[in-house]
């Protein structure tokens, strides 16, 4: 059967070619016209025989997203929304930084993980992204951005979905977006977000690559972290902290914890101290972000509190950092996507 030529990582490729009783090479010249040069046609590939590329063209093909629409911030932030080949729809977010160019990723259409305050979660999984699917999210904005001499040089994997619940896609991916010949992001500007499936953390410990992995924690106790996050009620904080630790102690990368100040519900000094508890003893970079109300039940945290909230950790010398928002005027942020579409259709 016929498979997108996006979704071969260059060790499947070079698999793909030994296979064919070719020389692995030929894995980094076709990543090299297709990531490089961008080419989407295998008769443009001049360093291969005609009977070659005929073999190519029968196992490959060159897909692509449809791009549907796409929404402008005042602040230069710009959300995509890709229509993919079977009719579903996605959200891709580009962000404008002083740093470069970031692309948050979606990585499934819909999301079983269900958290209270994340409107993602209000569609179910309809399935996993291929990894072509993610791959294109990025190659089409960076397509776009060659023309201005410019590229896309972070990607942060927190759009729609679960990474951990779609893990090999998403670890092709991966390896693609960050290949010398590929788009040569490097893995340091890669960071995937999970809500903490424990025996993929145990997993990705294995993982070759120095990906930043971020942790939506939000909460520091169990009795509120699995009344507001269905994961926790698989895999406790407990479990989750002694994962933590492996994947520590096996890679020597800090891990950011994402946390959601929310009104009235963890943003009290006494959640501070359990969450300055709760890390103290790992390499931790706490992120503080501000929630984007996308329905009745949570409301942001006031300033005052988000500030004294950030006071107490930082004079207990954490490493942290309350996120400036992007792309609010569009409903650009992260965990508010697609949802707008599907239900209001505007
Ligand atoms: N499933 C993954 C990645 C997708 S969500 C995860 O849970 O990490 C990316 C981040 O956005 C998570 O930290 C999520 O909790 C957060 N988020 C969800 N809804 C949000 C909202 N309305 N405002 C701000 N952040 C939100």
């Amino acid at each position: 059967m016929q498979t997108s030529i996006y979704n071969y990582a260059k060790d499947q490729l070079e698999q793909y070619f030994l296979s064919i009783d070719s020389p692995k090479f030929r894995a980094t010249q076709v990543f090299e016209a297709v990531y490089k040069q961008r080419l989407t046609d295998f008769t443009k590939m001049s360093n291969f025989k005609k009977e070659f590329v005929g073999k190519l063209q029968d196992d490959f093909y060159f897909s692509q997203l449809k791009v549907v629409k796409v929404q402008s911030s005042e602040d230069g932030t710009k959300k995509i929304l890709y229509q993919l080949d079977d009719g579903n729809l996605i959200e891709t977010v580009l962000m404008k930084n002083n740093y470069g160019y970031s692309v948050c990723v979606t990585t499934q259409v819909g999301c079983n993980m269900g958290c209270a305050f994340c409107a993602s979660g209000l569609t179910k999984r309809v399935r996993n992204l291929e990894t072509a699917e993610m791959v294109l999210q990025v190659l089409t904005i960076d397509n776009c951005l060659r023309e201005q001499n410019e590229r896309v040089s972070h990607v942060v994997i927190m759009g729609i979905g679960e990474p951990f619940d779609n893990y090999d896609n998403v670890l092709s991916f991966i390896k693609i977006i960050n290949d010398g010949k590929g788009l040569e992001i490097g893995s340091r500007h890669i960071t995937l977000s999970t809500c903490g499936i424990i025996p993929k953390i145990y997993q990705f410990s294995e993982f070759p690559l120095q990906v930043n992995l971020a942790v939506s924690l939000h909460f520091a106790t169990d009795e509120k972290r699995s009344q507001y996050m269905k994961i926790n009620r698989s895999y406790n904080l407990t479990e989750l902290k002694k994962a933590l630790q492996y994947y520590f102690a096996k890679t020597k990368r800090r891990i950011t914890f994402e946390y959601i100040l929310l009104d009235g519900i963890n943003d009290s000094l006494e959640d501070a101290k359990l969450l300055l508890d709760y890390v103290r003893d790992m390499n931790a970079y706490i992120n503080l972000i501000p929630y984007n109300e996308t329905g009745k039940q949570f409301k942001r945290s006031k300033d005052g509190r988000s500030r004294s909230f950030f006071d107490f950790l930082m004079k207990n010398k954490l490493q942290v950092t309350l996120r400036r928002e992007q792309g609010h005027d569009i409903d650009a942020a992260c965990g508010q996507l697609r949802v707008k579409e599907l239900l209001c259709k505007d």
